[in-house]
């Protein structure tokens, strides 16, 4: 089963990801997660994307189709029982690309899965977010708090660090972004007949409760 999580910056894609990443086995390609660790690393595309990111703009279509085509030859892709794809496609180019690639591939999308969310809480979630250094797993200072203060629930680590990006001025150029050039998509699936609702404003438990009974109703 492939699925997009598909949603403005902030909805809880990465959230919901993971724990269908745990549930089922599905693999989370994070297009936003790979360009970060390219950044890290220093790669060459990692360097142009930096200044892009930091300015909360999309980075070039063909940077992002080529990484997502990468990703999809590697074994534990091939393996696993389907993908979540979040972040991407975030435009109707990589869109049409993901369609050929997949067809190529021998592989379908099942479901595309909006989670709905209001901007004011999009920044709210946004500017609280923060992160495990060591296993990546994400936090928000009101929403979702360690269970022990300063230590991760999953690895025990006390490290914990924030994105570059997520302060309230780049946050509107991404949701300016989004609207402009994501939410279109919406449309482009409808056409394809596979988008389900969520509503992403209710309790992080409570989403990942209405999207299993959406993968449910697929199988
Ligand atoms: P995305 O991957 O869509 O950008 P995240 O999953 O990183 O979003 O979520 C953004 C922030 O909001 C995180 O700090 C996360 O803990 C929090 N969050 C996610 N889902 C919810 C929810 N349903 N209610 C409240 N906070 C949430
Ligand atoms: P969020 O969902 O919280 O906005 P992501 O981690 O998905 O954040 O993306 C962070 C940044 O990485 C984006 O603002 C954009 O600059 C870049 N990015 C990630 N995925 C894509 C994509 N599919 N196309 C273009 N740029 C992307
Ligand atoms: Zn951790």
């Amino acid at each position: 089963m492939n699925i997009i999580l598909f949603g403005p910056p902030g909805a809880g894609k990465g959230t919901q990801a993971k724990r269908l990443q745990k549930s089922r086995g599905l693999i989370q390609l994070s297009t936003g997660d790979m360009l970060r660790a390219a950044v890290a690393a220093g790669t060459e595309y990692g360097k142009k994307a930096k200044e892009i990111m930091e300015k909360g703009e999309l980075v070039p279509d063909e940077v992002v189709i080529n990484i997502i085509s990468d990703r999809l030859e590697e074994d534990d892709v091939k393996n696993a029982p389907g993908v979540i794809f979040d972040g991407f496609p975030r435009t109707v180019a990589q869109a049409e690309a993901l369609d050929k690639m997949l067809a190529e591939k021998g592989m379908k999308l099942d479901a595309v899965i909006v989670l709905d969310v209001d901007d004011d809480a999009l920044v709210e979630r946004i500017t609280g977010r923060f992160t495990c250094a060591k296993c990546g797993k994400g936090y928000h200072e009101k929403f979702e708090r360690p269970k022990v203060e300063g230590v991760c629930d999953e690895c025990g680590s006390t490290e914990f660090t924030r994105r570059a990006d997520d302060n309230e001025e780049t946050v509107r150029q991404r949701l300016e972004a989004y609207h402009a050039q994501t939410a279109p998509l919406i449309e482009y699936y409808e056409k394809a007949g596979i988008v389900k609702r969520v509503d992403g404003m209710a309790s992080i438990d409570e989403v990942t409760r209405q999207i299993e009974q959406v993968l449910d109703s697929l199988s």
